[in-house]
């Protein structure tokens, strides 16, 4: 999401200092963390996080998902400084953003949604730049190594606008990386991107992860969070609502589908499966909506052959986030 910045705006990087692990389990923390925008230019105040708590695991790749307008944005330029809560604590890597704002602002990187880039810099001088933003040392400095990592050595001395979007992507990421954060944060990697290098993004960031980077994601590509996240918060109307490892996000949504084909093509809907909420297909394929806890696939078929239906194939259909999504941001 994009919007102009909150008129709070914290002020620019200093110089950091280097960055200690403190002994903590979480690389970012929120508690009773709440966002209010004053009202403006007709527009009444809006309250963009209702006092939400949130852990996010060192060593994780975080995914936060919502809708548009949940308060992803908030809360990120938050993590980052630009926009100032209303109230709450955070705490990015143990350091508490109010008390140790100078550390806190060291540990992460973010990575911006928009595809921001000075097309006047080549890769290596916007690196530097950037190092010197964050007050790196010279000595200390690893642009050549940052952008080998990210495929873009060739490319040091080339004008940015010479560069391609998803070179432009990776560019971004490269600059989030200089003052070597272990948290990086990436709003929307792969908007815009095709389907190859969306998939090279993938690796690249399951490579940082591997090397020990905590990741914070936020998506609209729900394969995406399936794919990449072991764990996933969705929020909605400034709300968390659901803040659990993948597997048990998608274990929960029960409903399963199980089509059949049965020796004779279905043409009507046969009566007393109404709690199995059956659909007709067009291809005169039975689609039933279980519940393998409640109804087990066995029971399913049995209740079929005592109406003289005989099945000779099936399938499963599994739960997709996507369901879960839905149901969890329903209305
Ligand atoms: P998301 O990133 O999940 O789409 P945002 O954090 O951008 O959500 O927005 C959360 C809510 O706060 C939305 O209703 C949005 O309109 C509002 N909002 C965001 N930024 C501002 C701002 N600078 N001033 C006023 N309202 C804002």
């Amino acid at each position: 999401m994009s919007y102009l910045p909150d008129p709070e705006v914290l002020a620019v990087p200093q110089a950091p200092e280097p960055v200690k692990a403190p002994e903590i389990p979480n690389a970012i923390e929120a508690r009773a963390l709440r966002k209010v925008y004053r009202a403006s230019n007709g527009q009444p105040a809006k309250e963009a996080l209702k006092s939400i708590d949130l852990a996010i695991p060192k060593g994780s790749i975080f995914g936060l998902l919502g809708p548009n307008g949940a308060g992803k944005s908030t809360f990120i330029n938050i993590l980052a400084g630009l926009v100032m809560k209303t109230s709450g604590d955070v705490s990015i890597w143990g350091f508490d953003i109010d008390v140790n704002p100078r550390m806190a602002r060291a540990s992460i990187g973010i990575v911006p949604q928009e595809l921001t880039i000075d097309p006047f810099f080549t890769p290596f001088e916007a690196l530097e730049l950037q190092a010197g933003l964050y007050g790196v040392p010279k000595k200390e400095r690893r642009t050549m190594e940052i952008l080998d990592a990210m495929g873009l050595a060739d490319k040091a001395r080339a004008y940015a606008r010479t560069l391609s979007g998803g070179m432009r992507r990776r560019l971004l990421v490269a600059k989030a990386m200089v003052h070597n954060p272990p948290v990086i944060v990436l709003d929307e990697p792969t908007a815009g991107v095709d389907v190859e290098l969306r998939r090279q993004l993938w690796d690249y960031v399951k490579g940082l992860n591997d090397r020990g980077t905590t990741i914070v994601l936020t998506t609209h590509y729900l394969e995406e969070a399936q794919e990449l996240c072991d764990r996933i918060a969705i929020i909605n109307h400034g709300e968390v609502v659901t803040n659990e490892p993948t597997s048990q996000l998608l274990a929960r949504l029960s409903d399963k589908q199980l089509v059949i084909r049965a020796a004779r093509p279905i043409t009507s809907l046969p009566g007393g499966l109404d709690d199995l909420k059956p659909e007709l297909r067009r291809d005169g394929q039975l689609a039933l909506h279980y519940s393998p806890k409640d109804s087990p696939v066995p029971a399913v078929l049995a209740r079929l052959a005592a109406l003289g239906i005989e099945v000779v194939d099936l399938t499963t259909e599994e739960s997709t986030l996507e369901d879960v999504f839905l149901q969890l941001t329903a209305g």
